[in-house]
């Protein structure tokens, strides 16, 4: 795109971010959550919603949300509470989706981060909260027929809402890559985005750089790669200055990215929108966290990669580029560090780890 256009218009970004908690049992029900089971092999009465059953709070989930939660430095809710979301959908057995939509467990936050220039920037959340999730379709090739494997139905989730200030497709990537750093070292999910443990939405807006309101946006569903994220989201960004330039309206509605064709194409417009009638949950009590509890597991954070980065080159004075690489990984940045309890040569050790 031209400079001309590039300097015309702003790119708006705000990033959905669902990652799949590593709890050993679901999120109110104590089939495994284990990925890679033969199909259906994890579906209880509680998860294939038959009537009757009850769900019930998977207290180790809580307390990954709230790891997560204080390690962006949200509002831990002292309250908070289930809602349904309802919908219809073959891979959904209940018929609704047990989410947090009025109270959430963590509110607000940030999350600061190093590009690779080494400047700093940080994202605003608006919120994390607690879901399950739903099952999956396998639709058979070249057969008019589809499965379903209900092993993920129920499994838990925290998704990751930012404020709608990304902009650019870098900060968005780079981003979502400090989330998985973060989910790995809290050991809260596995952060293999392959296997969907971590996926992102990306809603995207343009707008005429300098003015107040936001456009219009289009949401882009479920990627699951850095690179698809960065892909998809500059190509919205072209595609919504095309149609502005042809003096047309952008449309709000639901994209989905095509990984080989490096596009994006409409699901569905908001005129086709759900209308989810969420409501209170009735079968779970609000859940309420003590003071003692939150400490309790605020003690047991580790030490999080963005302050390992600026230890790395404050204390030992390496270069960015060490300090970045020896971060990546929470069993790297350990090592390095019992390492530099043994020598002064940090740079040395730094080669000699990274090589
Ligand atoms: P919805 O009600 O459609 O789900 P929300 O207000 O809950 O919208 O926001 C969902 C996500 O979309 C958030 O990450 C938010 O930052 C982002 N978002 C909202 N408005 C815009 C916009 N105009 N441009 C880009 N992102 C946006
Ligand atoms: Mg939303």
């Amino acid at each position: 795109m031209s400079k001309e256009l590039t300097d015309k218009y702003q790119l708006v970004v705000g990033l959905e971010v669902h990652a799949q908690l590593s709890t050993s049992s679901k999120l109110f029900a104590e089939d495994a959550s284990s990925f890679g089971a033969e199909p259906n092999a994890h579906v209880s009465v509680i998860t294939l919603g038959h009537p009757g059953t009850l769900p019930k709070l998977n207290m180790r989930a809580v307390d990954y949300a709230v790891r997560m939660g204080l390690a962006c430095q949200c509002t831990i809710s002292r309250r908070s509470s289930f809602d349904r979301k309802n919908y219809f959908y073959p891979d959904l057995p209940k018929g609704y989706q047990i989410t947090q939509d009025k109270e959430p467990i963590c509110i607000g936050g940030r999350v600061p981060f190093f590009l690779e220039d080494g400047s700093e920037l940080e994202v605003q959340l608006n919120r994390i909260h607690l879901e399950e999730d739903a099952g999956k379709l396998i639709h058979a090739p070249g057969k008019e027929a589809s499965w379903v494997d209900f092993n993920r139905a129920g499994t838990a989730l925290i998704e990751i809402v930012t404020e709608p200030c990304i902009r650019s497709s870098e900060e968005a990537v780079a981003f979502l890559a400090e989330i998985r750093k973060l989910v790995m070292y809290l050991e809260i999910c596995d952060g293999t985005m392959e296997e969907g443990s971590l996926r992102c939405d990306a809603n995207v807006s343009v707008r005429l750089r300098g003015t107040e309101t936001l456009g219009k946006k289009v949401e882009v569903k479920n990627m699951n790669s850095f690179r698809n994220l960065g892909n998809a989201i500059d190509f919205e960004y072209q595609r919504q200055v095309g149609l502005l330039e042809l003096g047309q309206e952008i449309i709000s509605e639901t994209r989905s990215f095509d990984a080989d064709g490096c596009f994006t194409s409409s699901m569905r417009t908001k005129e086709e929108l759900n209308d989810y009638r969420y409501f209170p949950e009735p079968d779970l009590p609000p859940l309420f966290l003590t003071e003692e509890w939150i400490e309790s597991v605020n003690a047991q954070l580790p030490a999080l990669p963005n302050a390992l980065y600026r230890k790395f080159i404050a204390a030992y004075g390496l270069p960015r580029y060490d300090a970045a690489l020896l971060t990546e990984s929470k069993e790297v940045a350990t090592w390095f560090e019992a390492l530099c309890a043994k020598t002064a040569q940090y740079k040395a050790a730094s080669n000699w780890m990274m090589g």
